[in-house]
């Protein structure tokens, strides 16, 4: 096999609480990531010439070294010795820079695909270590399922057995925000310390939207909204409909509500679509 095509999914955070700053400047974090049903297709063809080329006409995706994709490539070549080159197609569907780790989705996929055509062999637990080193994001995608507990700079993934299957709209206002500028501006102090993960993952097992919507949390809320005020008005504006909880994605900017069920998720989006192009009607995948 010297090709395959493979879907890249997105992830929301239900639920982030930063724990503490590390001595390596990363935050300890405890996080719920749900798998959802927003992908980027990626394709990956071998080649003898040992180049890595990548393909992608989204304008904000490096298309060097800088790419995740690049950097799973070229870590498998250094370390295995493989000869191969490999040229990756990325279609982009997935907002970029929105906190929902389209990046870290990409690199996780490649690693798995390159397993495969490179004839690796590599397990789950070598996959998880090496997707690790490219970014903290990319474990969680490396485990097929689609709801885990994340612990450490979020790349220590616990699956969790939970059926549940919710619809949300997410809303990704055209706006740039840094991962690092949200965590440089976070204030530990004004962190909510009641902020509970067991209780939201019993919400999420007993599959109750209403429960689950209530709980969500977002530690990182305060400093993405003293960075980007404006951000309050999508949050407000998505309080507006019956969702049963609204909350941001990671470092935002993706801001989502919890639907109660698939009918008002997408009449939401729908309607939510006259005010901002990106706003999507997606369900737990
Ligand atoms: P996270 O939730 O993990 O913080 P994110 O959704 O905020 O991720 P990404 O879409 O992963 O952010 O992109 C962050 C940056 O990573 C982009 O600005 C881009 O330059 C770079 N990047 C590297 N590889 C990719 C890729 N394959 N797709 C998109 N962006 C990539």
């Amino acid at each position: 096999m010297s090709s395959v095509s493979l879907r890249s999914y997105a992830k929301l955070n239900l639920f982030i609480k930063v724990l503490r700053k590390r001595p390596d400047n990363f935050h300890d974090l405890e996080t719920i990531f749900e798998r959802i049903s927003l992908y980027d297709d990626i394709r990956l063809t071998s080649n003898s010439t040992g180049k890595i080329k990548i393909i992608c006409s989204h304008p904000q995706v490096p298309k060097g070294p800088k790419n995740l994709v690049y950097k799973v490539a070229q870590m498998l070549q250094k370390r295995f010795g493989i000869t191969k080159g490999v040229t990756i197609t990325i279609k982009k569907n997935i907002p970029v820079a929105a906190g929902l780790a389209g990046g870290s989705s990409n690199g996780a996929t490649t690693l798995l695909g390159l397993n495969k055509i490179w004839e690796l062999k590599l397990s789950q637990k070598e996959l998880v270590e090496i997707g690790a080193q490219v970014g903290s994001d990319v474990a969680f995608f490396l485990y097929n399922s689609s709801w885990a507990l994340g612990e450490g700079r979020g790349e220590r993934i616990t699956p969790l057995p939970i059926k549940a299957k919710f619809w949300h709209v997410v809303v990704v206002p055209r706006l740039k925000m840094y991962s690092k500028d949200v965590f440089t501006r976070l204030n530990l102090r004004l962190t909510k310390k009641g902020a509970d993960v067991n209780i939201l993952t019993l919400a999420l097992k007993g599959n109750s939207p209403l429960k689950a919507g209530d709980l969500l949390h977002n530690d990182l809320e305060t400093s993405i909204l003293s960075i980007r005020p404006e951000l309050l008005r999508v949050k407000n504006r998505l309080r507006k409909y019956s969702f049963c909880g609204v909350a941001f994605s990671g470092s935002g900017p993706a801001c989502y509500g919890l639907a109660p069920t698939e009918k008002i998720a997408r009449a939401a989006a729908a309607d939510l679509r006259k005010h901002y192009a990106r706003a999507f009607a997606v369900c737990t995948f």
